[in-house]
């Protein structure tokens, strides 16, 4: 059947009260499932933010365990790159926040407008669980009224519609779920995570900093572990947390030299007095990593490879800097991503007992 003629017998059922209505999740897939048995990042977003870029989605990372997967974080471009990677977004039934910048979580409510459109076409009554720091509660259930206004024109021509009501009437399939400090935050049958803190809001007054929170995620997966540093500062609470991890998926700025030229361009260029330009260069430097900081962090913490994201350089020769920089500090392997690579991470052959973690599509055959 084509897009129109679906489009059009979907109307007619609206108008005639029909509320069944079944798309098949499969037939919204363009690209086949990712393999059962096999940890898979899919990198949907990779530069930082709020500044957009062309080339590069707001952070987003579809971490897929046996098939099975998992959001971290939600900026903005989020659904357009899930349609381009083939991913349903109403098959992604657990999302976490590192923390609530507007360059992680202000593209959720796209996802959450396409989840409730084919969970309500197909009157599927499945729960999307959304964890992340205090106010996540409040993000969803705003998210959440704010596509019912939308969706009330639909509601509106079934039979028994009311106006007035909580939500326009709508159910909410949407679970918020606070993490209000470090330690284990959610364990399935595939995955087990734990918070800590990270020091990506040095800065911000203590009370504040008490209030909202900025986490890394320590991931352990059947393959090996995981570890997103979200947004943070040299932190010896993320150095602890990635511990001997299998892949440190780490934003990264520029190194230390480079990013005091940037610091001095954008004070000339917007005309800062010198103390902007002092809290500017502290915000760089403290509540993000260079390339020199996340060296250290990452030699220290004996991870065996970092996968860059939240990052933004310019040209593939600054891409190729970032890594380089790393090599002064840390000898692992370093990975430096477009928007949708995919990188698989598989067990060790049992002699070496290390993960390995390549781009997908390099495995030789007896590793299928
Ligand atoms: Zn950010
Ligand atoms: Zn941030």
């Amino acid at each position: 059947m084509n897009q129109s003629r679906c489009r059009k017998m979907f109307m007619a059922a609206l108008a005639l009260g029909v509320t069944f209505f079944s798309v098949p999740v499969a037939s919204q897939q363009q690209t086949p499932a990712p393999h059962a048995n096999d940890t898979e990042l899919l990198m949907l977003g990779t530069a930082g933010g709020p500044p957009l870029r062309k080339d590069r989605s707001e952070p987003a990372t579809l971490l897929i365990v046996d098939g099975r997967p998992y959001l971290i974080d939600c900026g903005t471009g989020t659904i357009r790159r899930l349609v381009e990677a083939g991913i349903p977004s109403e098959t992604i039934a657990t999302i976490f926040f590192t923390h609530l910048h507007a360059d992680h979580d202000v593209g959720l409510v796209d996802v959450m407008a396409n989840d409730y459109f084919h969970l309500d076409l197909s009157s599927d009554a499945r729960k999307i669980s959304i964890y992340g720091p205090p106010e996540t509660s409040e993000l969803v259930e705003a998210a959440f009224h704010y596509i019912s206004i939308p969706f009330e024109l639909f509601a509106a021509e079934k039979p028994g519609f009311q106006l007035g009501r909580p939500n326009h009437g709508l159910t909410s399939p949407f679970v918020p779920h606070e993490i209000d400090g470090d330690g284990v935050v959610y364990h399935d049958d595939k995955i087990q995570i734990t918070a800590a803190e990270n020091s990506h809001y040095a800065l911000m007054p203590a009370q504040f900093r008490a209030h909202f929170k900025s986490y890394s995620y320590r991931i352990q997966t059947p393959d090996g572990v995981v570890v997103f540093t979200g947004d943070t500062g040299p932190s010896e609470a993320v150095v602890k947390l990635a511990m001997g991890a299998d892949v440190l998926v780490s934003e990264v700025e520029e190194g230390s030299d480079e990013l005091r030229g940037f610091v001095d361009q954008m004070a000339a260029r917007n005309h800062w007095p010198p103390a902007r330009k002092q809290e500017f260069a502290a915000h760089m430097n403290q509540e993000h990593l260079t390339v020199d900081s996340l060296g250290e962090l990452a030699s220290k913490a004996q991870v065996q490879s970092v996968l860059f994201y939240h990052y933004d350089p310019e040209n593939k020769a600054e891409q190729q800097d970032r890594v380089a920089g790393m090599k002064k500090y840390f000898h692992g392997e370093v990975l430096a991503p477009m928007d949708l690579d995919r990188f698989c991470l598989s067990k060790g052959d049992g002699q070496s007992e290390k993960a390995k973690f390549e781009p997908c599509g390099q495995k030789t055959a007896d590793q299928e």
